[in-house]
């Protein structure tokens, strides 16, 4: 009987999942989908890995499924689809992991009350998280169930870069700089060798690039410093959120403007960024394509920050050897892929033009003292590979 995997990614408003089939080697991807607008018009899609739909359904009219609801309808079709398989575990993407969650976990019940005192640093995503691990607790409580952070592959970053300038009473509270998209960043360390076996072992920035974005530098596959910080709204400008702010922005709006707690959350996080800047769209595929003067500063904006925080990044390696685009825009923007390796010419990146624009892996011209790479991030396999880890160990 084959051994299966199920992972699931719970967001606020969707819960994804892919399965995956253990037959000893590499895992292999059976089928992947999602119940989505679980509080609006939900829908379920199971597609196989080859795209084809496999199950669909929509409820009608405006139903409240909820987390529960949604993992329900996903227990109800994963047992029907997994009849002559066995469940060896469930995999669940986790955004923190605060201090002590250095690894992936097995999770029980006082795990998940460890972990719902991290709810106030990322309140927008750990309840989310944890909804389906509780309803699985109590659902199928003899399934294995393993937690995986955004931020662990981060812990390895020295004392000084984790830092704030502020009194060490806060910096013993958790107020540090944690590091997120940690899956994405692992998963590209573990399959860089295979790319450029010397660069993994030296200096790489990778450049996670989807609607949430982010950039790490690494060092012998390991984190030394990103370009997120205590949350997931440092660095980089997103989709929608805004990136670095001075945090004298933020007293102003509180002080001049009179915008409470929750108005500047929402301004900070789901109307800044590439929506905020242009007024047009959050999507990087829109505004590439539109001939409005606001798409274009959006884009330049984009591309500057990025710009500065490889610099930044860069500095902190004391040298670069490579650097990889991944996420949506990364793995399928070659006009944005460009734009960056041309600014970063004075690192020493030269960038293989039709290499590039043909979506080839290595984008460098053949010279290129650093090398320039464009991998797809498969977040959802490294939970699986930790899943299958823990449970050997079990
Ligand atoms: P998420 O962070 O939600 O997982 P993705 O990694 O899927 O998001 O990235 C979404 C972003 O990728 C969107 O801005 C989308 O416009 C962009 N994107 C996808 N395909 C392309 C493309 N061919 N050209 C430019 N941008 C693209």
């Amino acid at each position: 009987m084959v051994d299966a995997i199920v992972v699931l990614n719970a967001g606020s408003s969707s819960i994804k999942f892919s399965l995956f089939f253990d037959r000893g080697g590499e895992l292999e991807l059976d089928m992947r989908g999602q119940v989505e607008g679980i509080y609006t018009t939900p829908h379920f899609i199971a597609k196989s890995r080859e795209g084809t739909t496999v199950s669909e359904k929509s409820w009608s009219g405006a139903t409240q499924l909820g987390h529960d609801g949604a993992l329900d309808h996903l227990i109800w079709f994963l047992r029907t689809e997994l009849a002559d398989k066995r469940l060896v575990g469930v995999g669940h993407r986790v955004v923190h992991g605060g201090l002590d969650f250095t690894q992936p976990v097995r999770v029980d019940a006082g795990t998940v009350q460890s972990l719902e005192k991290l709810v106030p640093l990322a309140p927008l995503h750990q309840p989310h998280n944890l909804a389906p691990i509780r309803r699985l607790l109590d659902r199928a409580p003899d399934v294995p169930q393993i937690a995986c952070f955004d931020t662990s592959f981060h812990r390895t970053n020295p004392e000084l870069a984790q830092r704030f300038g502020l009194p060490e009473e806060l910096h013993a509270a958790g107020v540090r700089r944690y590091g997120f998209h940690g899956l994405s960043y692992e998963y590209i360390a573990s399959v860089m060798p295979q790319f450029d076996a010397q660069a993994a072992a030296g200096r790489t920035v990778v450049l996670h690039l989807g609607n949430g974005a982010s950039m790490c530098a690494i060092e012998a596959s390991r984190s030394i410093t990103s370009t997120m910080g205590f949350t997931a709204i440092d660095g980089l400008l997103m989709g929608t959120r805004s990136g670095a702010l001075d945090p004298g922005v933020i007293l102003y709006l509180l002080n001049q403007r009179g915008l409470d707690a929750r108005a500047i959350e929402k301004l900070i996080y789901n109307e800044s960024g590439l929506l905020g800047v242009s007024g047009i769209s959050s999507d990087m595929r829109m505004l590439l394509a539109s001939e409005d003067a606001r798409a274009k500063l959006a884009i330049d904006l984009y591309c500057y920050r990025i710009r500065r925080e490889l610099g930044s990044l860069a500095a902190a390696l004391g040298g670069l050897d490579a650097i990889v685009f991944t996420g949506g825009i990364g793995e399928n923007s070659a006009a944005i892929r460009e734009r960056v390796c041309h600014d970063a010419a004075w690192l020493g990146v030269e960038l293989d033009q039709s290499a590039n624009a043909a979506g080839s892996s290595c984008i460098s011209a053949p010279g290129s003292r650093v090398s320039a790479w464009t991998i797809p991030t498969n977040e959802e396999l490294m939970i699986a590979r930790h899943t299958r880890r823990i449970l050997e160990r079990l």
